[in-house]
């Protein structure tokens, strides 16, 4: 069976890099039971392709007690689909094909490891128990869009009907390190057999592959499940496993947030900053609106209030975000004509996306401090050159007021994951070299409350298109 993996980030052949396999070699990993065949079918700077093609002895996988027991019928050990399906022995081929790609680990180009790109895989042939249905219930909720082909059983008796085996396409844009995952977990759990015993290190592999996606994926029970092959205490344990994880991650991400004198404030702050971004929005007269680095949706649930907004898009480079947006503004109650209205997509704002066009204004709460100056350059011009709303709301912190947080260090920002923050002054002549280049005109506001000297915590530029 084969399985591709195909780039095409604008320097498409840096996939190389990232699974550490030379594209000029064909290279072969031994497995329990055949051989594991890594070569690339494209190698240029648009499009990247990496083979895996999996050779499986038929008479290994009985030798070492791989294949099915043999209860079925006669001959079953050595008559029978393993040598062609993806399957567990899938699984265990990427993780020691692709084991530091899989660990996020690149030696000679570290930076590409946390690099969203578009990724597009092919597998054939995948056994699916559940049939498109399951497919799409297990893809579809971790961003991909899937096209999958159902097989016949045999083609020269199209009477029997459909097999459980399909041609599977999947596309996505997320980190090469997710997919692998995805990949490394959902497999096995699609195909609903394990060529191996399941031990109890099973459930750490499955805690470990899963972190970030599998805690809150909707299909959690049924994935643990079948991972771990239907056994019961195993499952339970996983599952316990699973939740502390998330708590834990949800903790962290609290910690991380802004330092400020106390919880209260700090929600009042975001609070003012959300209400203040709506009002611009609302003022603006427009109807189609963009939150971009939408998080967890807190804009969008003051945005779905309002019935000026006829089209709502939230965006996030973070699945885990937009999951937890999604349960938030409880998509699930909506009406199919309330979801006509707002959509929620996964995708970075360091790419031109034609997702992003055709908006009359877009909101950025408290999102261009993450990013790295160069990306920054690139986010400007995804903003105002090719998404070029006539409105745009940006708000920050104002490096100034932190000053005024006792619990934080001179020099120090607000946010562990902040890359700069910025004085009025370096806030208001960014704004005004970006109305200048695109044909903007914009106002700079205080938000927050106003201190004499050092102004409001957070600051907002309106950019209006001339
Ligand atoms: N606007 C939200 C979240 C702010 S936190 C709110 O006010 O509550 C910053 C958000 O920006 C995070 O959710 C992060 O995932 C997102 N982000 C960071 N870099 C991004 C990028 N390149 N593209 C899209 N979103 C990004």
């Amino acid at each position: 069976m084969l399985l591709t993996i195909t780039s095409t980030h604008t320097k498409a052949s840096d996939l190389s890099y990232l699974l550490h396999k030379r594209p000029d070699k064909c290279q072969q990993v031994e497995l329990s039971a055949g051989k594991a065949h890594i070569f690339y079918t494209a190698n240029s700077e648009e499009k990247c392709t990496v083979a895996l093609l999996l050779d499986i002895d038929p008479v290994g996988l009985v030798r070492n007690d791989k294949g099915p027991a043999g209860d079925g019928f006669l001959l079953e050990q050595y008559v029978n689909d393993r040598p062609y399906v993806a399957s567990s022995l899938m699984s265990h081929a990427i993780a020691k094909a692709f084991s530091s790609a899989m660990n996020g680990t690149c030696k000679d180009k570290p930076e590409l490891v946390e690099e969203v790109l578009p990724l597009e895989v092919k597998l054939a042939v995948l056994p699916v128990k559940g049939g498109e249905v399951f497919l799409r219930k297990l893809l579809e909720p971790l961003g991909y869009e899937v096209m999958a082909q159902q097989h016949e059983l045999d083609a020269n008796f199209p009477e029997w009907g459909k097999s459980r085996y399909f041609t599977v396409t999947m596309k996505n844009r997320l980190k090469l390190k997710e997919l692998l995952s995805h990949l490394y977990v959902l497999i096995p759990v699609m195909d609903n057999a394990k060529h191996y015993w399941i031990g109890e290190h099973e459930i750490e592999k499955l805690v470990s592959k899963g972190k970030g996606w599998l805690e809150v994926h909707p299909e959690k029970k049924q994935i643990t499940q079948r991972y771990l092959k239907s056994m019961p205490a195993y499952t339970n344990q996983a599952l316990v496993a699973l939740m502390q994880q998330d708590a834990t991650e949800n903790t962290e991400e609290e910690g991380t947030k802004e330092v400020e004198s106390g919880e209260k404030e700090v929600l009042n702050l975001h609070a003012a900053r959300l209400l203040a971004a709506k009002e611009e929005l609302l003022a603006s007269g427009a109807k189609r609106v963009l939150d971009l680095g939408c998080g967890e949706g807190r804009l969008l649930r003051l945005l779905v209030k309002e019935k000026q907004f006829e089209m709502i898009l939230g965006m996030d480079v973070s699945y885990r975000s937009l999951e937890l947006a999604k349960q938030k503004l409880k998509l699930d109650r909506f009406s199919p004509t309330q979801l006509e209205r707002i959509q929620l997509i996964q995708g970075s704002l360091t790419y031109r996306d034609k997702r992003l066009e055709g908006y009359d204004a877009a909101a950025l709460v408290e999102v261009i401090e993450h990013l790295d100056t160069d990306r920054l350059k690139t986010l400007e011009k995804v903003l105002f050159e090719y998404s070029r709303p006539k409105t745009i709301v940006i708000t920050t912190p104002n490096a100034e007021y932190n000053t005024q947080y006792e619990t934080l260090s001179a020099g120090s920002f607000r946010h562990a994951d902040h890359r700069f923050e910025w004085t009025r002054q370096e806030f208001e002549a960014w704004a005004k070299g970006l109305a200048i280049k695109y044909g903007y005109s914009f106002l700079c506001k205080p938000v927050g409350p106003l201190h004499e000297l050092v102004g409001a915590p957070s600051q907002m530029a309106v950019f209006s298109m001339k």
